[in-house]
């Protein structure tokens, strides 16, 4: 869960922002940058928030920065950008910079910040969109195993329905080569009896794939 080692400071500060914001850059309806400039040295992609708005259905640009999110984040301190930054950054279109964040996988759904938000942002769906934005891109985590969790956890969920926790600890375990780690939790839970041998399944499958059809993720690997 640690940051990934040696990996930089991130670049984006309130210097930044305020020096981007005194500039008067004009800005599309969703708070992004228009196109043509550079912030910090990259280039912003104008349709960016846009897109986020669109698939997480919240206001980015109601983001005033007050920090609350972040203050209240659990896993803030592990992430290279602190959860009000990448809204900031989704805002100012950097796309490249903030799918390539480990902040948009160590986000553990908890749902803190947006009911710490006074502008009801709820960061937490917008956390998701990155996601499923990166994974749609084939952008790699610096967090890989934590994506080969969300992948193999979605893959588990599409075939069957429901979670088959044995199988899906197996196949995660493939993808990541970790065979001895969790052995003591895996001990414990199956002799708690939360490890089921047979995996369980719903009766409408077909709903299923439903909803992985309609969100897009019909291959939760994005291929
Ligand atoms: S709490 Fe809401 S308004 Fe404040 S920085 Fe976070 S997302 Fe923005
Ligand atoms: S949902 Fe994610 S970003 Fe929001 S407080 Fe929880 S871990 Fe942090």
């Amino acid at each position: 869960m640690a940051a990934e080692a040696g990996r930089p400071k991130p670049w984006i500060g309130i210097g930044a922002i305020v020096s981007e914001r005194e500039r008067g850059k004009t800005r599309d309806q969703s708070g992004a940058v228009a196109s043509g400039i550079t912030v910090g040295g990259h280039r912003p992609d104008p349709t960016f928030a846009a897109q986020v708005q669109e698939i997480s259905s919240q206001k980015i640009a109601h983001c005033y920065q007050c920090g609350e999110c972040t203050a209240g984040c659990p896993t803030a301190f592990a992430m290279d950008i602190k959860p009000n930054q990448v809204s900031r950054m989704v805002q100012m279109g950097l796309a490249d910079d903030v799918l390539s964040s480990s902040a948009i996988w160590l986000c553990a759904g908890c749902e803190t910040c947006a009911t710490r938000c006074p502008k009801k942002v709820d960061l937490c769906r917008i956390m998701d969109s990155l996601r499923q934005i990166a994974t749609q891109r084939g952008v790699k985590s610096p967090e890989a195993d934590i994506q080969k969790f969300h992948e193999t956890f979605l893959a588990a969920i599409k075939k069957t329905g429901r979670l088959h926790e044995a199988g899906m600890i197996a196949a995660l375990k493939l993808k990541t080569r970790k065979f001895t780690q969790d052995i003591p939790l895996g001990i414990a839970l199956t002799m708690k009896g939360k490890m089921a041998p047979l995996p369980p399944s719903v009766k409408d499958r077909a709903a299923v794939k439903k909803v992985f059809d309609k969100s897009g993720s019909g291959d939760p690997h994005g291929k």
